[in-house]
């Protein structure tokens, strides 16, 4: 098979590599550093999460309804749910905050295939192997037990898990890079597919809008919800908190993408 990405390169910063699809003849030196800041808002993004739910008894009361809304917002969780998942959410929170604190590689492409073509609305993506799918090269397929949705007409959605499969590296759209914050957001999703095992919806287009701020049509319940890439992502986003220039974002971030834009794609 020829070869489709460069060799993988150690980031300036030494925190990641990246690896560019050949024929697109992508600006290597301009996308690594709008790459690096990507990384570095996610990294941010991620530590003001966790930190958040670790301090779950010290939060201010303000602090501690945000995180109640956004639990029920993007989760559909009560707060009974919430205090009964808040472990969990931390454990999942700072599972992806040492993956981004590892080596990782992000391959930038161009444009985002799927098994329909090429998609003209994802931004990333990250590729699901099987158990006897053949691992190597320094950047390895991690094992995880992922979660699939299943849509039950009446009875609502619900997802379970299934697996081992192994994740493959993520990819990410070039022209993303250009919005550190929506970048951030979409790592932070794909992150959500390979470390976490997390879906995106019965028929994989469950995105919220650009801004975070509307939930998509009909929405699951929080059996499913709890588990989908998208709504992790942006709960995360929204409870790090107030962002600035410390952490790369905008005082008042604007998620301008394209309309349709959000979202990735996860094949299996
Ligand atoms: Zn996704």
């Amino acid at each position: 098979m020829p070869k489709r990405f460069t060799d993988p390169k150690d980031h300036r910063s030494g925190d990641f590599s990246l690896s560019f699809r050949l024929e697109a003849e992508l600006d290597q030196t301009e996308l690594s550093e709008q790459a690096g800041r990507a990384v570095r808002s996610a990294k941010a993004i991620l530590l003001r999460a966790r930190n958040k739910l670790e301090r779950r008894n010290k939060l201010k009361k303000e602090e501690m309804e945000a995180v109640r809304q956004y639990a029920k917002y993007y989760f559909g969780w009560e707060e009974n749910k919430l205090e009964e998942r808040w472990k969990s959410l931390f454990k999942k929170v700072k599972t992806l905050e040492s993956a981004i604190g590892n080596q990782f590689l992000i391959k930038i492409t161009d444009q985002i295939w799927t098994t329909d073509g090429i998609s003209q609305t994802a931004d990333g993506r990250v590729r699901q192997f099987g158990e006897n799918s053949k691992k190597e090269g320094p950047f390895q397929r991690n094992a995880i037990t992922p979660y699939v949705a299943t849509d039950y007409g009446r009875k609502g959605i619900a997802s379970r898990q299934y697996g081992p499969a192994y994740m493959g590296n993520v990819h990410i759209k070039a022209s993303l890079f250009a919005q550190t914050h929506s970048a951030a957001q979409v790592l932070i999703h794909e992150f959500c597919h390979k470390y976490l095992g997390f879906h995106d919806g019965p028929d994989g287009n469950w995105y919220f809008d650009t801004d975070g701020e509307s939930p998509p049509e009909g929405a699951a319940g929080e059996r499913a919800l709890g588990e989908t890439a998208d709504a992790m992502a942006w709960f995360i986003v929204k409870i790090a908190g107030k962002m600035d220039n410390m952490d790369m974002i905008a005082v008042n971030p604007t998620f301008t993408m394209p309309p349709s834009s959000p979202g990735c794609c996860i094949l299996s």
